[in-house]
């Protein structure tokens, strides 16, 4: 079995403390439609909410493959171009998918 690095480690709690929040949220989201549409019908403000709905499913899912890649052994690989992408970057962005170059 693979020993995972205290980078992994670390980078790992952190996605999985990420992860709690954006689900708290995303139940808060939930809890306020549905009582704002057993109230107030035509709240223009559902727009918003689903709006907001999908950019957390967004960075959920990006945080679980993030995750996955981690369990796989490829954390920190570039998925655009395959060279590693620097610690410095990765403790910004855990999550990050692609390295600074292929970012801009
Ligand atoms: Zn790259």
């Amino acid at each position: 079995m693979r020993v995972w690095s205290r980078f992994e480690w670390q980078q790992q709690s952190r996605l999985l403390d990420e992860r709690e929040r954006l689900q708290r949220q995303r139940a808060e989201l939930r809890t306020a439609a549905t009582s704002r549409r057993g109230y107030e019908p035509h709240d223009v403000t559902d727009d918003e909410a689903t709006i907001q709905a999908d950019a957390i499913e967004g960075r959920l899912a990006a945080v679980n493959k993030t995750l996955e890649r981690i369990d796989a052994g490829n954390h920190g690989r570039c998925v655009a171009c395959g060279s590693q992408i620097t610690e410095e970057w990765l403790e910004a962005l855990p999550a990050a998918p692609l390295c600074r170059s292929c970012v801009v």
